[in-house]
């Protein structure tokens, strides 16, 4: 029988009387929506504090249920929202921050909200005892690059919490624990007994504290093919990994050989680190991140963008001189912008924002043809030809580039080169111009000049 609300009275009453409490008389706790409400005022504060609220921009709580964390909340980031799924307590929360301009109350499902939009505000806390139904769930949708949560802390199983946290040498380890530490750096902060939550789980719980991972402190890889690597390796543990991962470029003995680990490894035998460098030997990336070449000969311009000869990329940059970029905004049917976000080995303005691809013009090459060429090289598609939206004269927002903006059309997936991408999305048009005005030094400069040139060009037709 699933514990009432009123069955628990005493130790529901203070929250009931609370401001945190709900007004229901009758409320059961659901198992299938995760609900196991925190009653020890400790350890909810403990674990509000720990996503350090205080003058923060914007907190996001996933699942305030009750408001046992919520409380510890209030007041103290600008801008608090709350994430719940349940049509009995979210409007309860709606009634009661109904006069707080500062906290806002979604009903909605956390695992399909859509997090596009928030890019906006920064990177934002997030916290939550999660519903552990579907914690696996949230976790992929909120912790998947690209993503604008820029700490977390959770509240979850303990056993997943191990997993999330495991090295190499702990009995938790596994690809749950190499899936989300590619990324992010993931601590454990404390063990929480069944005993503080009504109705009281059959498990330890545990919370973690999720920061991102630098990423220069890994070498470039393509995530895809990680994971599934990881995902083969560990789908039968106890068997050796070369039966269970596909045949390795040059044999498999060369590979055990680079990783210097014996023959018969098995998946929880090898660190992240030997992890990426499986999948770096896969792709056949055998050199060191090279990063880009300050060799490669671009045409220098005129203030007219006629060519008056040709340096390196090295000199062109440090001597601001004139020179040629495309732009290439690659939408799809829905009109969404594919934007990537440039990777750390970028001499420019790495680790912004910018259009689906761009790039320099080779010595010699026509706009049209780089657009088709950098749009294949960055992004893997072959979009055969491009279509021309704007011109943008040299200046300091583009740079010192005359650059061309093209557009393609593409639906469907898209591969970043790693060296290139950080990683990327489809965008909204409304998205990207309210994050563009709030947040301009998310992007590369000459995204924005793109955009607005663009954002023009549609005003007028
Ligand atoms: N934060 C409260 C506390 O600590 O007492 C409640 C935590 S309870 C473990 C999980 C909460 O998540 C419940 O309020 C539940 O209704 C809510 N929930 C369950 N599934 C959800 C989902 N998919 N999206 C948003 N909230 C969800």
């Amino acid at each position: 029988m699933p514990e009432r609300v009123n069955d628990a009275a005493m130790r529901y009453r203070d929250l009931r009387r609370s401001e945190a409490g709900p007004r229901h008389q009758h409320f059961t706790p659901r198992k299938s929506m995760g609900q196991n409400f925190l009653q020890d005022e400790e350890v909810s504060r403990w674990i509000a504090d720990q996503v350090q609220p205080d003058e923060a921009d914007f907190v996001v709580e996933i699942g305030p249920g009750m408001g046992a964390l919520t409380k510890h909340l209030v007041g103290r980031p600008k801008h608090l929202v709350l994430v719940e799924k349940d049509s009995q307590l979210a409007p309860e929360l709606q009634g009661r921050f109904d006069d707080r301009s500062d906290v806002e109350v979604i009903h909605e499902d956390a695992t399909r909200i859509n997090l596009r939009s928030w890019f906006k505000h920064g990177p934002l806390r997030l916290v939550g005892n999660l519903p552990y139904s579907v914690g696996s769930e949230i976790l992929k949708h909120w912790l998947t690059p690209p993503t604008p949560v820029g700490c977390a802390v959770f509240m979850l199983q303990k056993e997943v919490c191990d997993r999330l946290a495991a090295t190499c040498e702990d009995d938790a380890y596994g690809a749950l624990s190499l899936l989300v530490q590619k990324d992010w750096n993931v601590e454990m902060l404390r063990v929480v007994p069944p005993e503080v939550f009504v109705p009281k789980p059959k498990v330890d719980s545990a919370v973690i504290r999720l920061t991102p991972r630098d990423p220069a402190t890994l070498p470039v890889f393509d995530h895809v093919l990680f994971d599934r690597l990881v995902r083969m390796g560990f789908s039968q543990r106890r068997k050796q990994l070369k039966n269970l991962l596909p045949e390795a470029p040059g044999g498999w003995e060369s590979l055990v050989a680079s990783l210097n680990v014996p023959l018969t490894v098995r998946a929880e035998g090898l660190s992240l680190t030997q992890w990426i460098q499986i999948a770096r030997h896969y792709e056949q990336r055998h050199e060191a991140d090279a990063g880009q070449k300050a060799g490669e000969m671009f045409d220098v311009v005129n203030e007219r963008n006629e060519v008056i000869g040709q340096l390196t990329r090295g000199e062109v940059h440090k001597r601001k001189l004139l020179h040629r970029a495309v732009h290439i905004f690659v939408i799809n049917k829905r009109g969404h912008l594919y934007l990537q976000q440039r990777s750390h080995l970028k001499d420019v303005s790495p680790l912004k924002w910018d259009s689906s691809a761009a790039g320099h013009l080779d010595a010699g090459e026509s706009y049209a043809s780089a657009a088709v060429r950098e749009t294949r090289e960055e992004i893997g598609i072959d979009v055969g030809t491009t279509e021309l939206a704007a011109q943008i004269p040299a200046s300091d927002n583009t740079d010192h580039e005359f650059v061309e903006l093209h557009l393609a059309r593409h639906e469907g997936p898209i591969r970043c080169l790693p060296e290139e991408i950080a990683t990327g999305d489809w965008f909204k048009p409304e998205d990207i111009t309210a994050w563009v005005e709030a947040r301009p030094q998310d992007f590369a400069k000459g995204f924005v000049t793109c955009w607005k040139a663009w954002q023009q060009k549609q005003r007028a037709t």
